[in-house]
């Protein structure tokens, strides 16, 4: 008998403003008597409903059971600062600059991809407007280095035949209401989204097709005659076929092993203010033009607004933190929130948290079979909006013979590269975003 166990469940950390701004009434639901299925998704992000969604639409008979170890919501895919970009943040241009113009080109085309599916996907399970919009962002530079990143990044959209609109201070000021930033590069193809009421939305539509479990983590699974036999705390799941969409808690049960970069980011949002204490439009989204800088998000609550900044990055290969890396994040964050807004000095945070992302060092997906009809749908570098997305269609469309043949490009991608040990990959990831964010100076 094959068997894998984790001994971990996700620990999140701090408070998820997104779980009490506008939020979207979700039931969750517990898993307490033994069932089977054909299809059992385990991760409820990006990745595990993509993948349900996927299925329903080639495979609408079959029985599929989704379940995640947390309430639907509440990992990383609620949490996050909601950008569903386009455009990839580093356009390459080093060694043979067609080339790179050509990687971009594809990749570019895969993310448009990722956001069509995702806008078929919010459009059917009735995911509003409001928390689905498509405003474009803005790359914003308040330093010589980050003004000349900028520059550069504008001749390659230029070559790309990519729209873009560059901003002097003045209007910079006139869209945020900050002084801070003295340009900014404009895309338009950015979707800005409610996080965990975009997942909230898709699982409560999804149970008409499948069933969707919360608080019920896979702890071990054990292989049976021709299928798996899923435990979790209170019943078990039978089923041929297992997706793990579970990003880096792949790890947990032992693939992947030393291939996998786990790395903490950090945010905050202000208490609610009215619209007549900062100037501006009443939404946009800011993302660094040095990628280590400082993400900002005007967010709508009702007749109010909020401020979302998140930046920092850690490296913790153990896939937790404590309470007290998280004030001292929160301090950084606030240093970082009145250099762009010192008019709000006063104006205290509600809400602070941290959150996981998952890398591999060649920046690919761990993607594809690991045992028969154990499947990998994980390792959303950072992007998870739309490479979990992507994941969770391409590995339903290559297990269904799909006629969609894009999953190719992750199905022929190269597998995460080997790591040093752990405790050697932790202090050589966290002295390299130290030192860039050193670098990053004010846009931290
Ligand atoms: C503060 C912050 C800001 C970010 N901003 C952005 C952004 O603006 N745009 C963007 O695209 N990305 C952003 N990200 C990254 C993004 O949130 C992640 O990359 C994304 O959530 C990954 O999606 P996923 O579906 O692969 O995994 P996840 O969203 O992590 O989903 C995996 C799920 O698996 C569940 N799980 C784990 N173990 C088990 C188990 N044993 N059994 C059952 N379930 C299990 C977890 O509870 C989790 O819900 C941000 C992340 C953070 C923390």
């Amino acid at each position: 008998m094959t068997s894998y166990s984790s001994h971990h469940s996700p620990v999140e950390t701090g408070q998820n403003a997104w779980l009490s701004i506008n939020s979207f009434p979700y039931k969750s639901k517990f898993l307490d008597k033994n069932t089977t299925c054909d299809w059992l998704i385990l991760g409820g992000g990006f990745a595990g409903l993509s993948a349900a969604y996927r299925l329903q639409q080639l495979r609408p008979k079959d029985k599929v059971v989704l379940i995640d170890a947390l309430k639907i919501g509440e990992g990383s895919a609620g949490q996050n600062s909601g950008f569903m970009i386009d455009l990839p943040h580093n356009i390459s241009a080093s060694g043979n600059y067609t080339a790179s113009l050509e990687k971009d080109k594809k990749t570019i085309e895969l993310h448009r991809h990722a956001m069509q599916f995702a806008k078929d996907i919010a459009e059917e399970c009735g995911v509003s407007k409001e928390d689905f919009l498509r405003i474009g962002k803005i790359n914003g530079a308040a330093t010589p280095s980050s003004i000349s990143w900028n520059d550069q990044y504008q001749k390659q959209l230029q070559d790309l035949s990519e729209d873009h609109q560059v901003f002097d201070r003045k209007e910079m000021k006139e869209l945020t209401g900050s002084e801070f930033y003295e340009s900014g590069l404009f895309t338009p193809g950015t979707v800005l989204f409610h996080p965990s009421n975009y997942v909230r939305n898709i699982a409560t539509k999804l149970r008409e097709y499948c069933e969707i479990f919360d608080n019920t983590p896979a702890t071990s699974i054990n292989s049976q005659n021709n299928s798996w036999l899923v435990q979790t705390p209170k019943a078990s799941i039978s089923s041929a076929n297992i997706i793990f969409a579970i990003n880096g808690h792949i790890q947990n049960f032992g693939f992947y092993k030393n291939r996998l970069i786990h790395l903490f980011t950090f945010a905050a949002v202000t208490k609610k203010f009215s619209s007549d204490q900062l100037s501006g439009q009443d939404q946009w989204g800011i993302t660094p033009a040095n990628p280590v800088g400082t993400t900002v998000r005007k967010i709508k609550d009702g007749d109010g607004f909020r401020l979302l900044v998140r930046n920092q990055w850690q490296c913790h290969q153990s896939m937790q933190i404590n309470q007290s890396i998280l004030e001292a994040k929160e301090q950084r964050l606030r240093q970082s929130f009145e250099i762009r807004f010192p008019i709000f000095k006063q104006l205290p945070f509600e809400f602070t948290w941290g959150g996981k992302v998952c890398l591999s060092m060649n920046n690919v997906p761990a993607f594809g079979e690991l045992d028969r009809g154990l499947y990998s749908a994980c390792c959303s570098n950072g992007l998870g909006s739309i490479n979990g997305t992507l994941a969770g269609k391409f590995i339903i469309d290559k297990l269904c013979q799909s006629n969609d043949q894009t999953y190719l490009s992750f199905e022929n991608a190269d597998k995460p590269t080997l790591l040093p040990p752990n405790f050697l990959t932790q202090i050589g990831a966290n002295l390299n975003i130290k030192t860039k964010e050193w670098r990053a100076g004010r846009e931290l």
